[in-house]
């Protein structure tokens, strides 16, 4: 089994998902899957990808629902990929020492060169965020685009997560969620972002923030609220759960 850091710093870098704006274009995944196919990860395998069941690695993924009836309903868009959680079974559970957290900066990774395709890391983790090469038979996963944050040769504004770069509504925010005073924490703060299923302990790096009631106060008054316990993120919790 495979230890935490024993002694984690302050920096806790990861991504803070906007439900409200998300538009469920696909353009994050897309441009997820090119820069990690030819980045530290690559190649990211695709399997029948022009059947009717295409399947391969993507280590994000946009998922579309519809929440409620009638002129009371919305399409909520929900991107998943790792939360780089601060308490993260899926590194615990690994025999071998190849999935670990780093101390510096929480971000959580796996060294595939010790990786023995077990999949009890897929199994530990709650939030389906890991990803099975079935060609190279090691485990993958969301790297926040390591290779491009601490990457000097980019322009500065270059050095954020593939994801967040392409995002064309600015959905996607990246920063250190363990600094009270970053934007994204600040974010979080103003829009009661959200971690996804609290109740396991895993704690989430991640963070998403609720889609806003709507302003047409005749719909509004039949919506779900965002409080985890029975509105819009209880909903999509009891959904991860199932
Ligand atoms: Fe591990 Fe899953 Fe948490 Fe990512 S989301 S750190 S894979 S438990
Ligand atoms: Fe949503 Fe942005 Fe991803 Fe498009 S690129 S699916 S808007 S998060």
């Amino acid at each position: 089994m495979t230890s935490l850091p024993a002694n984690p710093g302050a920096k806790r870098l990861g991504l803070v998902i906007d439900l409200d704006t998300c538009v469920g274009c696909h353009a994050c995944a897309v441009h997820c899957k090119e820069w990690n196919s030819g980045g530290i990860a690559g190649p990211l395998t695709d399997l029948d990808p022009y059947d009717t069941e295409p399947d391969g690695v993507w280590f994000n993924r946009v998922h579309s629902f519809e929440v409620g009836e009638g002129a009371a309903g919305r399409t909520v868009h929900f991107p998943r990929s790792c939360l780089h959680c601060a308490e993260p079974a899926c590194v615990t559970v690994c025999p071998t020492g190849a999935s670990y957290k780093r101390a510096e900066d929480g971000i959580v990774l796996v060294n595939e060169a010790l990786c023995i395709g077990c999949k009890l890391c897929s199994w530990a983790c709650p939030y389906g965020a890991r990803e099975f090469d079935g060609n190279e038979g090691v485990m993958k996963k969301c790297t926040l685009c390591i290779d491009r944050i601490y990457n000097e040769t980019l322009d500065p504004a270059d050095r954020v997560p593939a994801c967040v770069a392409t995002c064309p509504v600015s959905a996607r925010h990246f920063g250190d969620l363990g600094d009270p005073q970053s934007e994204v924490s600040r974010l979080v703060a103003e829009r009661g972002g959200y971690d996804l299923m609290p109740e396991l302990g895993y704690a989430p790096t991640n963070k998403y923030l609720p889609p806003r009631r709507r302003c047409d106060t005749a719909i509004a008054a039949e919506l779900p609220d965002a409080a985890p316990a029975g509105g819009f993120l209880g909903w999509l919790d009891r959904l991860l759960s199932g």
